[in-house]
């Protein structure tokens, strides 16, 4: 994971490698640091902790002139989260400097050599392997930085995106990606390097994305050259013009950018049917599905692939799928699916899950479907990233940048595109009554509105949230289309206030969690009208009868839950198959909210990151 800023050009590069930096943390930050070259010397700083330690470490530690830095943000692979271990790391000479995203999974191998060849290490870092092994490679050969680079990169086995340069040489930067992301802002007589467009987007909207297997000279004074790491053949460089906007990465007055996201909801949505979904018309325009169509209609499967949320939305698209347009699916966590040699053929459509479009085993996922020959098809938010290129096809969220680790608006969005892929589906199959057709198009367009409802419940949360904040565990039941939102509310709360919770079907519940119902234990109980709602009602008695604290989900005018519930938080009408898009509001509420009462840092909760890009 971890975040990758660089600067060389005109201007000093610490202000713009430290806002970078403050952006990027997303994608990690157990520790940060940045090198300098002020003209004269290298000069480097970095500590444990966030970007914001960093600050006030640095400014007292080294001077922050010069026109050439990198930065980095950490995610730890290997090697604890500590001064030493943080990049950017020196090479033996003193003379490379580089940041590194990713995992060199061959280290030990190639550090027992360097060894041998005198080299020390100080940190225990698979970073500090790779920029020695550059440094030994450029002195044994007397080679320069870029072809020492490329040599040593075709000697790992790995992931990476790596900014490095010489302090000898301090008019160039050479970079690298293979699995981790990696773009190049273009500036006039400047340039920018960072693991996401983010940090540049106020100088400029000039971007090169690199692709895996390519490195790049950036120098100044001359047009970026881009090589294949592996045969050395040049590639001509493609500068994309950038649509991101600085308002979008910021938090706009909000006190966290998950709430910010959460809020966003209604409008992203309504951004990611804009232009596809024509309910007057009765039309669903998705071109990476015009365009393959007869993959989908032909398909004897559609296998799902991804991680944490949008495995989720992924096992709501299984009840939509199989339910509206009758193709059998199968949900898979990418990275068991990736290593369990699974069935895979021709008339298998993969449908992979993610909202950065980086994760490292989805995109494993993607390559394996591809070499048994299904056709791939991507729902990713972020363009231009890794599995939309990697992909035959496929349809973006559009869902605008998701800063918050905890994933909110990606999820109701990545419900969205799989909604609209299967009632587009089933249309053309004929598994939809022409009726049922139109009506399910005028609910989605209606979402968006009855998302602004939903959110209304904001304060009722907070006071539910303040009753529960300091229990141990939750239990979250939702049965049909609500039993992955469960799921999803579980996970939520996990991932940012450190309760533990469980997300279980409904019924499923008196196999096993029932037993840890006792008059201490909130559960979650998604019972709105439409699904199974006697059942629910049912199983709501059981936990009743069990002194269980009863939250219910419902359908505004609910009447029954009511009665039972010690508290109810309720959601508009809508139908069954849409339900997911609302029942997961007050789930992300509540988990917020509980958060924030227990002082936890939601943007940036403990051991994750937004971006998984290691496997
Ligand atoms: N493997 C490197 C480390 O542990 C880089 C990890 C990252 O991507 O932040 O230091």
């Amino acid at each position: 994971m971890c975040g990758i800023v660089g600067y060389i050009g005109h201007r000093e590069a610490y202000p713009i490698i430290l806002k970078g930096l403050k952006r990027l943390e997303y994608r990690g930050y157990d520790s940060a640091g940045i090198a300098l070259f002020d003209g004269k010397d290298l000069k480097l700083s970095k500590t444990k902790g966030k970007v914001a330690d960093l600050q006030e470490r640095l400014e007292n530690e080294i001077s922050t002139s010069g026109n050439l830095g990198i930065g980095h943000t950490r995610w730890a692979t290997h090697g604890v989260p500590n001064d030493v271990n943080s990049h950017p790391h020196y090479s033996n000479s003193g003379d490379l400097v580089i940041i590194h995203n990713g995992i060199i999974e061959n280290y030990e191998s190639l550090k027992k050599e360097l060894i041998k060849r005198g080299y020390t290490f100080t940190s225990d870092t698979d970073t500090e392997v790779l920029v020695n092994l550059i440094e030994d490679v450029m002195k044994s050969d007397n080679l320069k930085l870029g072809k020492a680079v490329q040599i040593a990169l075709n000697q790992v086995v790995g992931a990476y995106a790596i900014s490095v340069f010489d302090k000898n040489k301090p008019n160039e930067i050479v970079v690298a990606r293979l699995g981790s992301p990696l773009a190049i802002g273009v500036g006039e007589d400047e340039f920018f390097i960072a693991s996401d467009a983010s940090p540049f987007i106020e100088y400029t909207n000039n971007a090169i994305y690199l692709e895996d297997e390519e490195m790049a000279i950036v120098r100044l004074g001359k047009k970026v050259k881009i090589r294949k790491i592996k045969d050395d053949s040049l590639v001509a460089p493609y500068i994309q013009e950038l649509q991101l906007n600085l308002e979008q990465i910021e938090k706009g007055g909000y006190e966290h950018f998950m709430l910010k996201e959460i809020y966003e909801q209604p409008n992203a949505i309504k951004d990611t049917y804009r232009g596809r979904l024509l309910a007057s018309q009765g039309i669903i325009k998705m071109s990476g599905i015009d365009d393959h169509l007869e993959k989908f209609t032909n398909a004897d499967r559609i296998i799902v692939v991804a991680c944490g949320t949008s495995w989720h939305a992924g096992l709501v698209s299984e009840y939509i799928f199989e339910d509206l347009a009758r193709i059998p699916v199968e949900v898979e966590y990418a990275s068991e699916f990736r290593y369990r040699n699974p069935i895979i053929t021709e008339n298998d459509v993969v449908i992979a899950i993610s909202q950065s479009g980086e994760t490292a085993d989805t995109l494993a996922a993607i390559k394996l479907a591809k070499s048994k020959g299904a056709f791939v098809f991507g729902v990713c938010n972020v363009v231009g990233s890794s599995i939309a290129r990697e992909t035959h096809a496929g349809a973006y969220t559009h869902a605008g940048p998701e800063i918050g680790v905890a994933s909110t608006k990606a999820f109701t969005t990545q419900i969205t595109v799989l909604t609209l892929i299967a009632l587009k589906l089933a249309k053309i199959k004929g598994t939809i009554s022409n009726s049922d057709y139109h009506y399910q198009l005028q609910e989605l367009e209606l979402i968006p509105e009855k998302v602004v409802e939903a959110l209304k419940a904001d304060d009722h949360i907070k006071k539910i949230a303040d009753t529960y904040k300091s229990v141990s565990n939750f239990l979250y039941l939702g049965r049909g289309y609500n039993f992955p939102v469960a799921l999803e509310g579980a996970l939520k709360l996990k991932e940012i206030s450190y309760i533990h919770a469980e997300g279980y079907p409904a019924a499923e519940m008196k196999h096993g969690p029932i037993a840890l119902i006792d008059e201490n234990m909130p559960i979650v109980v998604i019972a709105t009208k439409k699904g199974h709602y006697e059942k629910v009602v049912s199983n709501i008695q059981e936990i009743k009868s069990r002194k269980g604290k009863i939250i219910g989900i419902v359908t505004e005018g609910d009447v029954q839950v009511k009665e039972l519930a010690d508290h109810v938080i309720e959601i508009p009408e809508t139908l069954e198959s849409l339900s997911p898009l609302l029942t997961t509001i007050p789930l992300q509420l509540l988990s917020y909210y509980i958060a924030v009462l227990l002082d936890k840092n939601v943007d940036q909760p403990r051991n994750l990151a937004k971006s998984v890009t290691v496997e």
